[in-house]
């Protein structure tokens, strides 16, 4: 199945941001014939619902920096 990778800045405080939405993210192809937003998909695909899976996997966190300090919500003092 396939799913999107986000680019995220992991803080000390061991949160993830992800980066400026729009360009932050890299969608991994399964190559499935079964699978929707696979590029193996047929294009003309008979009956997709019941033969295909609908959806992509929930997108996956990949840090692109590390910092040492807290992310902002946690600098700010929150508890
Ligand atoms: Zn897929
Ligand atoms: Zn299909
Ligand atoms: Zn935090």
């Amino acid at each position: 199945m396939c799913y999107r990778q986000v680019q995220c800045t992991r803080y000390g405080c061991g949160h993830d941001t992800p980066l400026s939405e729009h360009r932050s993210f890299l969608q991994v192809d399964c190559s499935e014939a079964n699978c929707r937003y696979s590029s193996s998909h047929l294009a003309d695909c008979q009956s997709c619902k019941e033969t295909c899976r609908q959806w992509l996997r929930p997108a996956q966190m990949v840090p692109k920096q590390t910092l040492s300090t807290p992310c902002p919500h946690c600098a700010s003092g929150a508890k």
